[in-house]
């Protein structure tokens, strides 16, 4: 069925639709559906903020099939676009508390925020939230322990890129070094049961956060 898939380039690559077959199977469908993002709407409407010509030979008859693909009706090609790879951790003090932090730039600038980002070309998700932390928080993590992944759409420098942002919780042993830097203003630690989740920028972090505040923590 894909075998005409093209690799493209991270910038290019912006994301797949998700949202139907989330909401269906997902074990935590009543949370995830109340804060879901993106809808299908959204997804639909997908094409108006991505390609307006084929990549491969110009033709302005380039159009989204409203799930995961464009097709040009001149050359025959096909443009997946896929979920693109980012990276949350999660990160407790020895009082339970949750580090969080807040957004430096846009999106949801000056909002809460999970430390994590994209995963570059090459990496492995564990290298990326190594990395992350480092620059991010001046961290070292350890002991990585698989969470979960939540989809996202993150609109930067006006274009969608739609994301799958793998979770782990991470350890910590020395917190003596924690300094925001980076695309991180400001850290705190809280409960995550006290998180006001309007204050929170992004809807996957808002779909993780709501999850820990109604399931059995780790
Ligand atoms: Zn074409």
């Amino acid at each position: 069925m894909r075998k005409d898939k093209v690799t493209i380039t991270p910038s290019a690559n912006l994301g797949t639709a998700y949202g139907t077959f989330y909401q269906k199977k997902c074990i935590f469908a009543p949370a995830v559906k109340k804060y879901h993002f993106p809808n299908n709407s959204q997804i639909m409407s997908y094409s108006k903020d991505a390609f307006r010509f084929c990549p491969f030979c110009g033709s302005g008859n380039f159009v989204w099939d409203g799930v995961k693909s464009h097709a040009c009706s001149d050359c025959g090609k096909k443009l997946y676009t896929n979920e693109v790879g980012a990276v949350i951790a999660l990160i407790y003090n020895a009082d339970g508390e949750l580090l969080l932090t807040t957004r430096k730039f846009n999106p949801a600038k000056g909002m809460l925020d999970l430390p994590g980002g994209f995963i570059d070309l090459g990496e492995t998700a564990e290298q990326a939230v190594v990395r992350e932390i480092k620059e991010e928080l001046n961290l070292k993590v350890e002991n990585l322990q698989f969470y979960g992944s939540f989809p996202n759409e993150y609109v930067y420098a006006g274009l969608t890129y739609f994301t799958i942002d793998i979770a782990f919780v991470c350890k910590v042993e020395n917190f003596d070094g924690l300094s925001a830097s980076d695309d991180v203003s400001d850290i705190c630690f809280k409960n995550p049961k006290q998180v006001n989740l309007q204050e929170i920028g992004l809807a996957s972090v808002r779909n993780l956060i709501h999850q820990l505040q109604t399931k059995t923590l780790l």
